[in-house]
């Protein structure tokens, strides 16, 4: 490398997400030349270390002592100590730990170095298919039914491609949740396992996918990226063209009646228009 590494410097590494041959040459060099990686889990660390050969000392940084080994850390890199901090997969700080650490050392005036590479997210959008020219990522859901169906009505209407990450365990809720947010004909990806042996990225509406999961072509095994393309961007008059339609759906309609066939006519999500409706009616 043409470059040196800096005294007193923060690097923040990225990792692969699963297959070990995509770590990059230059995180490859900055692990072999810190004096220290902190790790959220030194075991799994020891492990990408073992794959270059390399022996260094590993001190852990994880959610749970992060606060406490904040001022430690500082005098560190005060003291001029290099140091690479890692997380178990992909890129810190990016719903792993870090933070912290990284808002403290530039309150300080610390240098900081990023050393990018792998991240879930830019790996789930790049063969996902649906717009990336904008997107937000949401990270994890809430993990409570309610709370999720909370913050996916707030999402009814973004119109960027969304990005989740989720647990196994709560795939298949998720997906429905959604089709209710979003309506069952959006379109939506589930990316599963990339760069390992049993890598899937599959496209198809929620309820295509919610499908796939329940008879097992999408094994509910392994770790997940969940991408629904954007509502599509409301004309100017739609909104007051819904309120009408719901008005007089209501006339005849249940509130949940009115929602479910304005969400046929429209395409929009059922459980949003439902709170839609309820709010008209309260207005009454
Ligand atoms: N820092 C990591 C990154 O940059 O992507 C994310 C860490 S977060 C604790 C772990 C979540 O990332 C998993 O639950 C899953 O949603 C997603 N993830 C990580 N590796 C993945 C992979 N190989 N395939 C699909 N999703 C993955």
């Amino acid at each position: 490398m043409a470059e040196t590494l800096q005294k007193g410097t923060l690097y923040v590494v990225a990792t692969p997400i699963g297959n070990l041959g995509d770590i990059s040459t230059r995180a490859a060099w900055v692990l072999a030349g810190v004096d220290r990686v902190l790790a959220e889990d030194t075991r799994q660390t020891r492990r990408l270390l073992e794959h270059l050969d390399l022996h260094k000392t590993l001190t852990p940084l994880h959610e749970h002592n992060e606060d406490r080994q904040l001022a430690t850390v500082l005098d560190w890199l005060r003291g001029g100590e290099m140091l690479a901090l890692v997380s178990d997969a992909g890129t810190p700080l990016i719903s792993d730990p870090g933070f912290a650490l990284v808002r403290a050392a530039r309150e300080q005036g610390l240098p900081l170095v990023t050393i990018p590479g792998a991240s879930a997210v830019t790996a789930a959008l790049a063969v996902a298919g649906l717009p990336t020219d904008r997107f937000v990522f949401e990270g994890f859901l809430p993990p409570k039914a309610g709370a999720r169906r909370r913050a996916l009505e707030a999402l009814g209407r973004e119109t960027r491609t969304m990005v989740f990450y989720e647990s196994p365990r709560r795939v298949a809720g998720a997906l429905a949740d959604m089709a209710g947010a979003f309506g069952d004909a959006r379109v939506a990806v589930v990316a599963r396992e990339l760069t390992k042996a049993h890598e899937q990225s599959v496209q198809g509406t929620l309820v295509e996918l919610a499908d796939q999961v329940a008879d097992g072509r999408i094994p509910l095994k392994g770790e997940f990226v969940l991408m629904v393309s954007g509502a599509e961007a409301e004309a100017g008059g739609l909104d007051v063209e819904v309120d009408h339609l719901l008005t007089q759906l209501m006339t005849r309609l249940s509130v949940s009646d009115a929602a479910r066939m304005a969400a046929r006519i429209t395409g929009q999500g059922r459980s949003g228009l439902y709170q839609r409706a309820l709010a008209m009616q309260n207005r009454e």
